[in-house]
């Protein structure tokens, strides 16, 4: 390792001094401010900027002392690596500044049991892509056969859709199960109930720093100035509801009323060491779509599931972010190609990140092949999809030499639909 950090990290922890993911997180008399997360504590960026610590770029700015990391965002790369630098140095273990004194560490760094945690962002737009070939082949083989699984426009352009930003959850707020209308399996009408198909979707999302003007698109070459840092996102989705409307204009209450994120948003920095090169594109995309460098990211994925009667849960899949066909630079020019704006704190995710094996899909409706082969749980229960009082839960990391870049969790328990809301 290159260097360490004074405050003792294990090499598994998600949360060394290479990482410094940033939160937004309160504790008792104190309002929700920016975080950074370092082993088990919180370094308050709002207590270093009432202390002038931080460098030109940031001084007077007041961004850290705020209830989302939006307006921290929107400065750009420069004030980015302004106050990584910064917050590196301070943590350093050769650095005697917060180390050697007691009272200012005690200001400065807060327990992370002891504090509460907030969504890190305000989420002004959600745009969820579908940029797994391995996923988008699956289901394409589950609704239209195995000679039309890919759509024709799919190896041309990163599909995606306009979700819901206002049911955007934290980590930890359980789920409740949505109803809706549903087609009973031969029927020719609907009928209405709490969802039979309740689903995760495995995937990560990428959070907007500055945005663009109205009009004028963002080159594929710049993508990466305008992208903050990355969290871990579950798009819960029902999928009989999906199935009965989402023709022609895609998924609608299927999909809006939760999608859950962690709390650590990674900055794109401290992915660097892991970038690589993504699959071989052919047809190549057109020319907006081109970049010129690797942009792909070698970030282990695993989806948990326990369900009301297990004490610890099942590994149900194992994936990874570098399967994606499409990168996050493409998603993002693809996005902005008309002049669509995008703004700071927009979340734009991947859509479900399957693998090339069946224990690397990413949703139940793929590992369980539409209920054709029920997952078998060490409880001796099975499982085609989500049922209530199940916990699902997300990881993410990325493998060092002697230490990891983690995500940490995103987390969240199903609850019975509300039956008092049904007509
Ligand atoms: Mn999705």
């Amino acid at each position: 390792m290159p260097f360490t950090s004074f405050l003792p990290i294990p090499p598994t922890s998600h949360f060394p001094i290479q990482n410094l993911p940033y939160c937004i997180f309160s504790i008792p008399d104190v309002s929700p401010r920016v975080g950074v997360r370092i082993g088990d504590y919180l370094l308050d960026l709002a207590f270093l900027e009432q202390y002038a610590l931080f460098g030109p770029l940031l001084q007077g700015e007041n961004v850290f002392a705020r209830p989302s990391l939006n307006a921290f965002m929107a400065m750009g790369k420069p004030a980015w690596r302004e106050a990584r630098a910064v917050i590196t140095d301070l943590l350093r273990a050769d650095n005697p500044f917060l180390r050697d004194n007691p009272t200012l560490r005690e200001w400065a760094l807060i327990p992370v049991e002891s504090a509460t945690l907030h969504l890190p962002v305000e989420i002004g737009d959600y745009t969820d892509f579908y940029a797994s070939r391995q996923h988008a082949t699956n289901v394409g083989i589950m609704f239209r056969g195995k000679e039309n699984a890919l759509m024709p426009n799919w190896l041309h352009l990163p599909v995606g859709y306009h979700g819901r930003a206002s049911s955007v959850v934290l980590s930890g707020q359980d789920v409740r199960r949505p109803q809706g209308q549903t087609l009973p399996a031969g029927g020719s009408a609907p009928v209405f109930g709490p969802s039979k198909r309740l689903d995760f979707e495995l995937e990560m999302g990428f959070l907007i720093g500055p945005g663009n003007a109205l009009g004028e698109p963002i080159p594929v070459e710049q993508a990466e100035d305008h992208i903050f840092g990355m969290v871990l996102v579950n798009d819960w989705s029902a999928r009989d509801i999906q199935a009965w409307e989402y023709q022609p204009l895609g998924p609608f209450l299927a999909k809006n009323f939760a999608t859950s994120i962690s709390p650590w948003v990674v900055p794109m920095d401290a992915l660097e060491p892991f970038r690589l090169p993504g699959p071989v594109q052919d047809p190549e995309p057109l020319p907006y779509l081109r970049p010129s460098s690797p942009g792909a990211f070698d970030i282990h994925l695993e989806v948990h599931l326990q369900t009301a009667q297990m004490s610890a849960p099942d590994v149900i899949c194992r994936s990874n972010f570098k399967h994606l066909y499409w990168d996050i630079r493409q998603m993002l020019a693809h996005h902005t190609i008309t002049g669509c704006n995008l703004r700071p704190g927009d979340l734009l995710a991947s859509g479900t990140i399957s693998g090339p094996t069946e224990d690397s899909y990413g949703s139940m409706l793929e590992l369980a092949w539409r209920g054709e082969r029920p997952l078998q749980l060490n409880s001796g229960e099975t499982r085609s999809f989500l049922q209530d009082g199940d916990r699902v839960t997300m990881t993410g990391w990325c493998q060092g030499e002697d230490y990891r870049i983690g995500f940490g969790e995103v987390t969240a328990c199903i609850l019975p639909t509300k039956m008092e809301a049904q007509p």
